[in-house]
């Protein structure tokens, strides 16, 4: 290992299971968040994060910045973009942090490599050489300037609504509960997603 990763990269990598680019761009795009933003840690809810893409990188940013799923204060939205917004409640304000083009670039044989390694179909050989791009590549990606790997532009704090708690019901067809919200009526009786027939014109 030629670069020494820092003790918050260590702790995204033990969340996400493995070293990647794609978790490399997501903690460098927290971090550049943070810089610009100038906040630590958030404590609870005050940091919102929104994430473009639901890749490795989201990973990074739940373990950094502590917005995750599971509080609310993780929004995703499937534009597959690596892009991330941060808004900082407290300061009322929001940073977008986009990747620039062309940084996961790979040669027609880098390509193939990666197709084989994927799919599966790898030969030793094969995973090794494209280990180590990969491995190049995200060196490169932690140690590269910040406007290399990203535009930062100031964006209006828009604040999703916090996260609420709902009474659940109980599904009459199932018997789980389920919160009200989401919560159906199937021959006048409480259905749960599941136990609905969706009715759809496509709308
Ligand atoms: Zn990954
Ligand atoms: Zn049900």
């Amino acid at each position: 290992m030629s670069v020494e990763f820092p003790e918050d990269l260590q702790e995204a990598i033990r969340f996400h299971g493995h070293v990647c680019p794609g978790l490399i761009m997501g903690y460098r795009a927290a971090r550049a968040a943070r810089d610009y933003l100038q906040v630590e840690r958030p404590e609870d809810e005050e940091l919102v994060a929104i994430a473009e893409s639901d890749g490795c990188g989201v990973d990074a940013v739940q373990s950094l910045l502590s917005c995750t799923l599971g509080k609310g204060n993780l929004i995703y939205r499937d534009q597959g973009k690596q892009a991330y917004t941060l808004i900082c409640r407290k300061k009322g304000r929001a940073v977008r942090v986009a990747a620039r083009p062309g940084l996961f670039d790979r040669t027609p044989e880098q390509e193939t490599a990666f197709q084989k390694v994927m799919g599966g179909t790898a030969t030793e050989e094969e995973t090794v050489v494209f280990r180590a791009f990969q491995r190049e590549r995200l060196e490169w990606m932690l140690e590269a300037k910040t406007e290399d790997l990203f535009t930062l532009t100031e964006v209006s704090p828009e604040v999703p609504g916090k996260a609420r708690i709902f009474k659940s019901v109980t599904c009459e067809y199932c018997g789980e509960p389920v919160m009200e919200p989401r919560a159906r009526i199937r021959d006048g009786k409480v259905a749960c997603l599941d136990c609905c027939e969706n009715y759809s014109r496509g709308w």
